[in-house]
């Protein structure tokens, strides 16, 4: 396969258009037999759902080339599960599963000169999303929704290596009890840019948002899960209000089954964070962003592992889990998706 002619080690994380888009369209009441497109555009009322009531959900995986050469994707099954559930707590049609995954291979296949070499640190990002197409002005459900997967070309997140990040605990909250917290809606990336900003302003990286009901648990960032070290535990947030990454279950098994560690998944009170040895945020974007300070209004916890490196817990799961989806390393059954 020839590849574009890309500078794929100084690529950015931002949008770059490719040759095609997939897209299904939800109209009388059923999914229609679905399309590559080339149109990059979007053209719909100015009354659509998605516009005036936030009606949308969506997802995100990559694809890449392994070490020997083949295109690949990362358990998108489970991706296509996640949108199911989305769009079902939205009152949005959900895209059936098996289509979902087949959708996948269509639109990598059609854009392969766009994912990236093996060794490049560059991946193809997949957005697949589902959006409220037809006009809605009293509050109700859209009758006509699109389904479109669209891929661009990423770099790595983080260029020349994951810097050890301070994040603060978050002064707003993220997701209420019984909320929308669990699925990938863009209203929840909405809410969270004023707090994001502020924080960035403030010098941090990240907002670390405890339960809104108590303010006294972990609960996740803006878009990453968080996962503690302590001892040989490998330990990780349980709450209904948390979005289920597919980064963070995929983690729990490596550190169960290729490191031998002990796993929880339980509540983390905000007062146990001193007792860690080190922090991390997953998520398909960055897999492990380090954290070496959480900053709780003015009391700084500092992890042990410090400010400069990766902690060396957490560079295990990192190399094995890329080691894993890179084909270095033997994966488990049905984790590497051939497209
Ligand atoms: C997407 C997302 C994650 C990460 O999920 P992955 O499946 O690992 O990419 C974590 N938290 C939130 C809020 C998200 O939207």
């Amino acid at each position: 396969m020839e590849k574009q002619n890309i500078d794929w080690g100084n690529l950015g994380f931002g949008y770059i258009e490719t040759s095609k888009s997939y897209v299904s369209d939800f109209r009388n009441g059923e999914w229609d037999e679905g399309r590559l497109t080339s149109d990059h555009t979007v053209t719909i009322s100015e009354c659509a759902g998605v516009l005036q009531y936030a009606q949308t959900v969506f997802e995100g995986l990559k694809a890449y080339t392994t070490e020997d050469g083949r295109t690949v994707a990362f358990r998108p099954d489970l991706n296509a599960e996640r949108l199911y559930n989305s769009a079902c707590r939205l009152e949005i049609p959900p895209f059936p599963k098996d289509r979902f995954i087949e959708a996948v291979r269509e639109v990598v296949k059609a854009n392969e000169s766009y994912v990236p070499p093996y060794g490049s640190g560059a991946t193809l990002y997949i957005r697949p999303y589902i959006f409220g197409s037809s006009s809605v002005i009293g509050v109700k459900p859209a009758e006509e929704y699109q389904f479109r997967i669209l891929t661009t070309p990423v770099g790595p997140y983080f260029k020349g290596g994951a810097k050890p990040l301070t994040i603060k605990i978050a002064d707003f909250d993220r997701a209420a009890p019984r909320g929308t917290g669990h699925i990938k809606a863009g209203l929840n990336y909405a809410m969270s840019l004023h707090a994001i900003v502020q924080a960035h302003n403030e010098g941090f990286a990240e907002n670390l948002y405890p339960d809104s009901a108590t303010r006294t648990k972990v609960e996740e960032t803006g878009g990453a899960n968080v996962i503690f070290i302590k001892g040989n535990k490998f330990v990780t947030v349980s709450s209904p209000s948390i979005l289920p990454s597919i980064t963070r279950r995929s983690l729990e098994y490596v550190a169960e089954h290729y490191l031998g560690m002990e796993v929880e998944e339980r509540e983390i009170p905000l007062t146990e964070l001193p007792e860690f040895e080190e922090c991390g945020l997953c998520g398909t974007a960055a897999v492990i962003s380090p954290v070496g300070k959480i900053v709780d209004h003015g009391r700084e916890i500092c992890f042990p592992s410090g400010m400069d490196e990766m902690g060396p817990t957490t560079k295990k799961l990192y190399d094995t889990l890329t080691g894993i989806q890179m084909g270095r390393i033997e994966a488990p059954e049905g984790w590497i998706f051939e497209i």
